[in-house]
């Protein structure tokens, strides 16, 4: 084959390539514009949508406006008034500073602009085709910006082939519209798609009220108010990381990650990073494969952090990200632990409504960090949400202990609660002396399918550390001579098997998934009888625990009916 000529794009196919980087699909074009009404200062924002974007957005403002002689230019490729320097961008306090939005926008859509600078000036209204203008003239309105945007990637049939449908590209633009709502519950947002009101928030300041818009009244009863952060210190300058916002608590939780939201110096993000902190502080609360809910607002010098990793500003860099992951870790993990509710069987619970307090940040605990040299991070301290006294009544089902307390009757699964006991026993044991274990009477020959195999290959020596002692034995066999203490008397070729076949990615935890396995295995059956005194010393262990109102799994692990409920019941109250 000949080998075509080399030449030089036009400007109009070199700014239709670039432009892909920025404006991927609608939700993008809505996400620049509502940085732009933000870094203008906004306090209202209207977004209207029409056929997933595709044919018509509008979002209107009441920020600062853009001056008569800077809208052309505004248009022009890396045109920004918000910096100016290299050295700027050391230092990013506003959303936009790449001034590659609007001409990105501009070179995939036809764009309409009215804007005013308000203060006696009259206005412009200025109309832009493939990226050039071709009507500027002068429009009274109030001060503020309206942008159209009509026909986006009309011109770029290759792009319009690969969007998803109107509900996928709707529903991604209301995800970026409820995002920044979070972001911002000072800012009064509203959003309309194909004429329905989607989302309106009040614009007060209360993160509450912006989390009961998005989320319902429901979810937004069960959420807990994240206040936390530390101060380190390099190179003799504080550096003060602060962590404010709100998580779910455990019984509320997602299969997938969408209502994970991070905001780093009010900015939007995605971070792994981030995620797994948050994941890691949910801990044994939470069924394998669920996801919690949270906002997380995160609070650090701008020099901590670099924005201009990534086109669409969509993922940012940490200066340590040690500090991060466990100033967030510890925050959100004190939240829950010291704020786990025991589960009701009526709603007694007060909602947390107007205790969102966005404003208030404070700073706690100090601990002095160089980059590179930061300890691991630690678990956060856990508060002991201890049980009442309680008398045992009786069993139902051969699973249940109906016990009495000062406030009423619990019902405990057995089952469960004796999980969690062993779990924390054995999370300790762990820690300190390492798990006891027991030796087999004689060698127990243990055949493995394939992968099974690999998972014992690459595992053998975690196990060894919990009590397991696994030898090769020929082809797929092998001896297991000591298993852990714990499994004497329970099943422990079913909790091997378990733990063989977990499934496990990067952000497994393998240790706490032997452990919840090895606890499972241990614990009371659900459906054993048990006698008078077991019963009373599996309460009396459940006093001690940490966490006893849910099993490792994240299930509760007992129901409270207080006596108010029960006299509201009877129709005595
Ligand atoms: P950037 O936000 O990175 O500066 P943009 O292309 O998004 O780049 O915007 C270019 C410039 O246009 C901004 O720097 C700002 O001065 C101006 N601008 C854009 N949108 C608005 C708006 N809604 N209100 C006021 N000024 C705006
Ligand atoms: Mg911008």
């Amino acid at each position: 084959m000949k080998m075509k000529k080399v030449k030089v794009l036009s400007p109009q196919v070199a700014a239709k390539i670039a432009a892909g980087e920025v404006v991927e699909r609608p939700a993008s074009v809505v996400k620049e514009l509502l940085e732009n009404a933000l870094d203008a200062g906004a306090t209202q924002i209207a977004v209207e949508t029409k056929g997933g974007g595709l044919e018509s957005m509008r979002m209107t403002d009441d920020g600062s406006g853009i001056e008569s002689e800077d809208i052309e230019t505004a248009f022009g490729r890396y045109a920004t008034s918000k910096i100016s320097d290299v050295e700027d961008l050391e230092d990013i306090s506003t959303l936009g500073f790449r001034g590659e939005a609007l001409a990105s926008i501009a070179a995939v859509a036809q764009v309409d602009i009215t804007t005013s600078v308000g203060e006696g000036t009259v206005g412009d209204a200025v109309t832009l085709k493939d990226g050039i203008v071709v009507r500027h003239v002068q429009q009274a309105r109030p001060h503020g910006t309206t942008i159209t945007i009509r026909d986006l990637f009309r011109n770029v049939p290759a792009r319009l082939k690969f969007l998803k449908s109107t509900a996928t590209e709707n529903s991604r633009i209301a995800g970026v519209v409820s995002q920044y709502a979070l972001a911002y519950p000072e800012v009064k947002f509203s959003l309309n798609i194909d004429g329905r009101a989607t989302l309106q928030t009040a614009g007060n300041g209360k993160l509450m009220d912006v989390v009961i818009v998005i989320y319902g009244l429901e979810t937004a009863k069960k959420m807990l108010e994240v206040n936390g952060g530390e101060v380190g210190w390099q190179a003799g300058e504080a550096v003060p990381i602060t962590v404010t916002g709100m998580v779910g608590a455990p019984s509320i939780n997602k299969a997938g990650r969408e209502a994970l939201n991070f905001f780093v110096n009010r900015r939007v993000i995605g971070s792994r990073l981030l995620t797994r902190a948050v994941e890691e502080a949910y801990q044994g609360l939470l069924m394998q494969g669920r996801h919690p809910i949270a906002i997380i607002n995160i609070t650090i010098p701008p020099a901590e952090v670099d924005v201009n990793i990534h086109p669409t500003k969509a993922e940012v860099k940490f200066q340590n990200e040690r500090a991060i992951f466990s100033t967030v870790q510890k925050a959100v993990r004190s939240t829950l632990v010291a704020t786990a509710p025991v589960p009701q069987i009526e709603e007694a619970q007060k909602p947390y409504i107007g205790q969102a307090a966005v404003g208030t940040r404070s700073l706690w605990t100090s601990q002095n960090y160089e980059p590179g040299a930061v300890p691991l991070p630690e678990p956060a301290p856990t508060v002991r949400m201890t049980l009442p006294v309680l008398r045992v009544i009786g069993q139902v089902a051969g699973n249940y202990i109906v016990a009495e307390g000062p406030d009423g009757l619990y019902i405990i699964d057995q089952h469960a609660a004796h999980e969690r006991i062993m779990y924390e026993q054995l999370t300790a044991q762990k820690a300190s002396r390492g798990i006891q274990f027991q030796g087999l009477l004689e060698p127990f020959s243990l055949d493995v399918s394939p992968q099974q195999d690999e998972m014992l290959k690459l595992d053998v020596g975690n196990l060894r550390d919990f009590g397991f002692t696994i030898e090769p034995f020929g082809e797929r066999t092998y001896l297991v001579r000591i298993i852990p203490a714990v499994l004497k008397d329970g099943d422990w070729l079913e909790a091997l098997r378990e733990i063989l076949e977990s499934p496990r990615d990067k952000t497994t935890n393998v240790e706490d998934n032997i452990i919840k396995s090895l606890a499972c295995h241990s614990a009371v059956r659900a459906g054993k009888k048990l006698s008078d005194d077991e019963m009373r010393e599996l309460i009396r262990q459940l006093e001690k625990v940490n966490l006893p109102q849910t099993c490792p799994h994240g299930r509760p692990t007992m129901l409270h009916l207080s006596i108010g409920q029960l006299e509201k019941e009877f129709g005595r109250a």
